[in-house]
């Protein structure tokens, strides 16, 4: 059986199409790649936006007609929020929501007899008090740097937001794993993990006995399973003076925060559901920086959510150019039904909100700019990622701060760890160096 895995959306799901893979090749599937027939094709959908569901669609349209005879199988968020919008698509075989992933292999199995018409559906609500889905081992896939899921699902509801609709209630993996899968990376060559979860900020409070994120880092620096770990984005709310000590003072954790911002603006925010206010979240970046000046400190940036006037928007650039942040992930609002937000009065118009996405996204790029260019003569510990630059064929480091390098030296660095000087920042942006140790 040779099988194909396209995905969509955020770094859980592509975590989570490289689990389905590891579950499938240990039933003694093949992957095929791309251009090769496949007699199972998957698609992980996402639905974060309605233009996400659309491509979820498409995806599907498009593995039909490259593999013909294919059984389709289509899982993921899209998945578990339309199943019906799923089943209008001739020729799909099964529709699998999260809560029955672990039950995919079967299900493929099952598609070989099934000859009614409509597709296998195994999607359930996602009620409350679903448990955390633990896979056997974790998962590296093809990364250098592997992304570890410690918890999934959402509480917050914020008012744009379909993520708590289509993953469910909070829920983690117990510490004890979390250093069991890490161990296991470690004891197979890498050097890094990502924690990641739909919400770590939220990691461990359903958790009997209930725990934290800063506990769990306390377990983790204690223990030590893996050389360096990297945090996923963190609420600012949830993001504690014991935390940021915490990689402050680490010997592992790497000094790289991501942390979504939205608006400047303390009314959008509130329509936001978005429990902080601009200040807290200028005090929270301020607060980094002091403790780590070295540290990349990302943000997320949400423009044009309804009600969002040239004063609101505003105090967002005004707040983001005054910050020390490293770089910025800037997204339009896009009404997703379902949704609050979606029947908010004030809808801005795309136009507006195109043009200033556009403006935050230039004080980003400069930013991330000066971020960059106050390396050069610096040295850096990095850790040489296990493919070559495309473009110019020499090796790439990412550094614990967030900063990539290209590096000239003999394959056999790749997937270790090892110190730089950089050299030089070229026209586009990207450093160059040379190892020294
Ligand atoms: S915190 Fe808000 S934006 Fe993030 S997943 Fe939960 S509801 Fe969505």
């Amino acid at each position: 059986m040779r099988f194909h895995i396209s995905t969509l959306g955020c770094k859980v799901n592509q975590h989570e199409s490289d689990v389905l893979t590891a579950a499938l090749s240990a039933h003694g599937w093949q992957r095929s790649e791309d251009g090769d027939r496949a007699d199972v094709c998957i698609v992980n959908t996402c639905t974060v936006t309605q233009k996400a569901s659309m491509q979820s669609r498409q995806l599907i349209r498009k593995l039909q007609r490259h593999h013909p005879g294919a059984r389709i199988i289509v899982t993921g968020c899209y998945a578990q929020v339309a199943p019906e919008e799923i089943e209008a698509i001739e020729g799909v075989h099964a529709i699998v929501g999260h809560s029955r992933r672990d039950e995919l292999p079967d299900i493929i199995v099952r598609t070989v007899g099934h000859t009614e018409d409509a597709p296998i559906r195994a999607v359930d609500d996602l009620a409350p008090g679903l448990r955390f889905f633990n896979p056997a081992t974790a998962a590296p896939g093809a990364r250098t740097r592997p992304f570890l899921k410690i918890q999934d699902g959402c509480n917050s509801f914020c008012t744009y937001c379909i993520v708590p609709y289509a993953r469910g209630r909070s829920r983690s993996m117990r510490p004890g794993q979390v250093i069991r899968h890490l161990r296991h990376l470690g004891q197979q060559g890498y050097h890094e993990a990502v924690l990641t979860g739909i919400h770590l900020g939220a990691y461990g409070l359903d958790l009997q006995p209930a725990t934290d994120l800063a506990t769990l880092l306390e377990r983790i620096e204690a223990e030590k399973p893996l050389a360096r770990i990297r945090l996923s984005s963190i609420e600012p709310h949830e993001l504690s003076d014991g935390i940021i000590a915490r990689v402050a003072a680490s010997a592992i954790f790497c000094p790289h925060f991501h942390l979504p911002l939205q608006s400047g603006d303390d009314a959008i925010l509130k329509r936001m559901h978005r429990p902080y206010s601009r200040d807290f979240f200028r005090q929270r970046v301020v607060t980094i920086a002091k403790r780590l000046p070295q540290a990349a400190i990302g943000a997320d940036v949400l423009i044009g959510f309804p009600g969002e006037d040239d004063r609101s928007f505003e105090k967002t650039a005004g707040l983001i150019e005054e910050l020390p942040l490293s770089y910025l992930h800037v997204f339009p609002y896009s009404r997703r039904p379902g949704t609050p937000a979606f029947n908010y009065p004030n809808q801005v118009p795309p136009q507006v909100a195109k043009e200033r996405t556009a403006l935050i996204r230039a004080i980003g790029n400069r930013k991330k700019q000066a971020f960059i260019e106050q390396a050069v003569g610096q040295k850096i510990d990095v850790l040489v990622e296990n493919r070559r630059d495309r473009a110019t064929g020499r090796l790439k480091g990412l550094s614990g701060n967030y900063l990539s390098i290209l590096l000239d030296g003999e394959d056999s660095r790749m997937n270790t760890i090892a110190q730089a000087i950089v050299q030089d920042m070229d026209d586009t942006g990207r450093l160059g160096g040379q190892i020294i140790a």
